[in-house]
């Protein structure tokens, strides 16, 4: 099973749970990875999720280590552009890896509705 990474900062957690259940039929095909608070989400809209760390705690490190072993098909990352971040260097480390490997990366629900769409299409979930 593919594996795909979804990370929602709290601003947008809402539109997270929003977005799972507007595209559960090409979701449930894949397995989920997540960080902590995000994966609780997950969970409770119904989904089988693998948690990592909370982002702040080195989730998000921990999901661009597996982007760096070319384990994840796909990182959706909804990232809050009003707030702040303590982790900050963690996001921004996340996302250079997805660019290094040329991994999928989409951070906010328009760009990743047509991603999982495309996918999809392409029979790569
Ligand atoms: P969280 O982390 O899912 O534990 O809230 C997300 C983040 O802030 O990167």
């Amino acid at each position: 099973m593919k594996k795909i990474a979804i990370i929602a900062h709290d601003g947008r957690k809402p539109e997270m749970v929003h977005f799972l259940k507007e595209n559960e039929e090409v979701l449930t095909k894949v397995a989920l990875i997540a960080t902590g608070t995000t994966g609780t989400h997950v969970a409770k809209a119904g989904y089988e999720v693998e948690a990592k760390l909370s982002g702040p705690m080195g989730g998000d490190a921990q999901i661009a280590a597996m982007a760096a072993e070319k384990q994840l098909c796909a990182v959706i990352f909804f990232r809050d552009p009003l707030g702040k971040h303590p982790h900050e260097p963690d996001v921004q480390m996340l996302m250079r890896i997805c660019d290094l490997y040329n991994i999928p990366l989409a951070t906010n629900p328009a760009s990743a509705g047509f991603m999982l769409k495309g996918m999809a299409a392409m029979g790569e979930v």
